[in-house]
Order: C-alpha cells, then sequence, then structure tokens
C-alpha cells in the first residue's frame, strides 16, 4: 500500500530523498519466512515506514537534505534504527527535510521543498516536513521525525497527523546527526495516538551510547490509553491564545477543549509569563549549539569535499562555504558570534539563564494542572515560498513550541479540526516523562 501511494503521490509531494525498494522487498521476504517459521512477532511486525534523514542509517544514504554529505553512507544505525529493526518494520527510505534540521518549511532543503499532500501550493512545516507528509499522504505506515525547536510537531499540525516530542532524554539521540544537543528529540510521526503510543513504546529507553539518556523505567504506554479524563486539569496559557494566533486557529482549539470539557476535564486560563523571550533565547541556544556541533563538517571527515584547495585552510573554507546553504550558514555565524568571549555573557549566558526562567514557568503551571494545552502553530500552512526571504516571520512561527523544547518537556500535536480547509494542530504538553497523560488526553480527544 505504502509503494501504491508512492506511486500516485511521491511525484508531487517530494517526502522522500532516497527510497531503498529492493532492500525493503527483500526485508519484507524475510520477516514473512519468520512468520512461516512460526516465530514470535515484533511489536511493529511488517510496518513500513520512513526515517527522516538526519538520523543514520546503516549502508542508506544519509543527507541531512544537505549537499555537503550529498555522497554520505553511514557505517552503521542509530539506535532509534536498531529499535525499530528489533520491532520487525521495514525501512522503506530517507525522508526530506530542512537543511540539517534548520527551518519550519522544508524549503531549505538543498535538494527540492516538500510539499503538503493538503494543498500542494503550501508548505508541510519542518524541519520535518518529508515525515509529516509521508504520513499524511500515506506513502510510509509512520515515520521518524526529529524536534529541536517543534520540528515534530509544527509539521504534524500543518499536515493533520499526530506528532509526538518526547521528554528530552527518552529516546536516544545516537545517531541522530546532532543540531542543538540539549535541545534534540527524536519521536514519531503517525496517522492516530494509539500508533504513536506504540512506536514510542519501541524506541524509548536508556541507551549507554547517548551521555543525556535518561535512565527512568519505561511504562506501558498503550495501556494508558484509557479514554478517562474525568478530573483531569488543564491549563491554557494566555500567551498561547493571545496576539498573533490566528482567529480561526484560536477557535478550532477552543472548540476542541469543550470537548474534553465533555469528557469530564475542566480548564483554566494560567500565563507563562516568559514567553515573550523564547524565541530569541532558542536562536541563540540553538545556534551556539549548532555553530559547534557543525564543525565537524570540514571536508576532511564527512561527506563532499572541495577540489583543489591551495591548503588545509583553503579546504575547509572552500569546502564550507560550498557545503552549506544560506540558512545553516546565518546560524553558524550568530551562534560563533554569541559564544565568542566578549559577546559570551553577554548573549550565551543570558541566554541559559532565560532558559531556566522559562523552564521555571513550566514547573509552576504543573504544580497545578496535569495538562497545558493550546494551539501547537499560530496559523496554518502557509504558501510556499512566502516566507523564505524573512527569516524573522519564519522563526516566529516556532513561538508556541519552542518554550516546550527550552524545558525539556513533552508534548504531541494532535489534529483537532480544520480552518479553510486546512488542518490546525493543538498541543498537549505534559509534566516530563509523563507521556502517558499526555498520550491519554490525546486519545481520548481523538
Ligand atoms: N523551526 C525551528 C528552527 O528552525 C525548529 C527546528 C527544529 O526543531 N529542528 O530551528
Amino acid at each position: 500500500q505504502a509503494y501504491q501511494n508512492i506511486g500516485a503521490r511521491e511525484e508531487k509531494v517530494k517526502a522522500y530523498l532516497a527510497l531503498d525498494e529492493e532492500q525493503a522487498r527483500a526485508r519484507a521476504r524475510q520477516l514473512d519466512d519468520r512468520l512461516v517459521s512460526g516465530e514470535e512477532k515484533g511489536l511493529l511486525f511488517g510496518l513500513p515506514v520512513g526515517i527522516k534523514d538526519n538520523i543514520v542509517t546503516n549502508g542508506l544514504r544519509t543527507t541531512c537534505g544537505s549537499q555537503f554529505l550529498r555522497n554520505f553512507d553511514p557505517v552503521y544505525d542509530a539506535t532509534v534504527v536498531e529499535k525499530l529493526k528489533a520491532a520487525d518494520t521495514v525501512t522503506i527510505g530517507k525522508l526530506n527535510m530542512d537543511e540539517f534540521a534548520m527551518g519550519g518549511s522544508s524549503e531549505n532543503s538543498s535538494f527540492y521543498p516538500v510539499r503538503n499532500p493538503w494543498a500542494l501550493d503550501r508548505v508541510p512545516g519542518g524541519s520535518s516536513g518529508g515525515s509529516a507528509a509521508a504520513v499524511a499522504a500515506g506513502e510510509a505506515y509512520f515515520t521518524l521525525g526529529s524536534d529541536t525547536g517543534g520540528s515534530i510537531r509544527q509539521p504534524a499540525s500543518y499536515c493533520g497527523v499526530v506528532g509526538l516530542k518526547p521528554t528530552y532524554g527518552l529516546v536516544s539521540r545516537f545517531g541522530l546527526v546532532a543540531f542543538a544537543s540539549s535541545l534534540d528529540q527524536i519521536g514519531p510521526l503517525t496517522k492516530n495516538v494509539e500508533d504513536s503510543a506504540y512506536v514510542l513504546q519501541a524506541i524509548a529507553g536508556y541507551d549507554a551510547k547517548d551521555s543525556t539518556s535518561a535512565k527512568v523505567d519505561i511504562p506501558d504506554y498503550l495501556s494508558g490509553l484509557t479514554g478517562d479524563v474525568k478530573g483531569l486539569r488543564i491549563a491554557v496559557p494566555k500567551e498561547y491564545i493571545g496576539e498573533g494566533v490566528d482567529p480561526q486557529v484560536k477557535e478550532t482549539v477552543l472548540s476542541a477543549l469543550k470537548v474534553l470539557e465533555g469528557l469530564g476535564a475542566t480548564w483554566e486560563e494560567v500565563s507563562l509569563p516568559h514567553t515573550e523571550y523564547a524565541v530569541a533565547t532558542y536562536y541563540l541556544l540553538a545556534s551556539s549549539e549548532a555553530s559547534s556541533n557543525l564543525a565537524r563538517f570540514d571536508g576532511v571527515r564527512y561527506g563532499v569535499r572541495a577540489d583543489n584547495p591551495e591548503n588545509l585552510l583553503d579546504l575547509y573554507h572552500q569546502s564550507r562555504s560550498q557545503g552549506f546553504g544560506p540558512e545553516v550558514k546565518r546560524r553558524i555565524m550568530l551562534g560563533t558570534y554569541a559564544l565568542s568571549s566578549g559577546y559570551y555573557d553577554a548573549y550565551y549566558l543570558k541566554a541559559q539563564k532565560v532558559r531556566t526562567l522559562i523552564k521555571q514557568d513550566f514547573d509552576d503551571v504543573f504544580a497545578k494542572y496535569d495538562v497545558i494545552i493550546g494551539p501547537t502553530a499560530p496559523t496554518t500552512a502557509f504558501k510556499l515560498g512566502s516566507q523564505v526571504d524573512d527569516p524573522l516571520t519564519m522563526y516566529l512561527n516556532d513561538i508556541l513550541t519552542i518554550p516546550v523544547s527550552l524545558a525539556g518537556v513533552p508534548a504531541v500535536s494532535i489534529p483537532c479540526g480544520f480552518s479553510d480547509g486546512l488542518p490546525v494542530g493543538m498541543q498537549i504538553i505534559g509534566k516530563a516523562f509523563d507521556e502517558t497523560t499526555v498520550l491519554r488526553v490525546a486519545h481520548a480527544f481523538e
């Protein structure tokens, strides 16, 4: 079925950067044989999956949407890929994305942009735009994306699918090409909440190969989907339904809250007072970390190497000038500046302090409420090309997802209605490592 849909739709949607049908069919045959021999089936047996192209796959090209890595074939699997294989999935290909996960529309892919299956003249969101579009178009049963400041949730919202960003540390980052290491998390994009719980069950857990991996017990996420939200206390931050949020998006989310009320939950307006500083804080911290993480792309170790350099310095210079696209360069420059001596205290250190304040905002609200709910993004999917030349407007699309990333807590975006024929996403945010409640509320609404 996935291949039929790929055949029919991929030419227009452009969700994939690489498809490996031969390998996938061999894998499917291998699983069939195991079935015949009566072996036990894995949790996700036979499901065709797509993997975001910044998650390394043994022998399957991994470009991060960048020209720099257009010839990079990893020699090992990321932990999440190993775990999916152990659950008996079939990898069908690698998914298009903004270069090195920097962007919110998938237009920064240095190969070709992805289009929104609901309206081909609109963006699918980003940076995991390929991951969201593939699920929406039925070109994979589910996909993996990565979320640093909203890159799973915002495209899920624009494409009308379910996107879960787990608590920082719950899912191993080993084999995820780092953008901003203190924020990056891998998570599933699925058609519904139950599938999300299944995939999380398969990929969550401690991994010694990731130094920030959390040693926590993994609950049974599926048995948590009881449908019961009676007595649940919901907080709705006034900053998330205020100025800058499209009125129709707001109305759609408020109607969704009424549905939850009907199921026995209660909601109240609260404040996350430092929300207005989140975008600036994030772009300083994420760019700083990126400037350090991306130093490894020097033309020597990974990917392409410039021809005819004059000397070693020139090799670095030329390889980086040619390999990186404009948005990646912008972030490296911003991050290098923010980290340089003389500016470090004023920018990086200050941003770290504000991050703590933002985290405290969440702690304060979670002392009294079970979940926080709001829109995932201020608008629905915008038109291709309408924001590419305006990075600041593009950055502001992340205002409702970034605070969650800075606080490190889990959140899921689920479809909650339509505005002018385009899907609207609602974000359900939980306490750290309380994915069970987040998924339970999402499931009850669905
Ligand atoms: N849109 C945000 C950015 O450009 C988020 C990206 C992400 O989460 N990877 O940084």
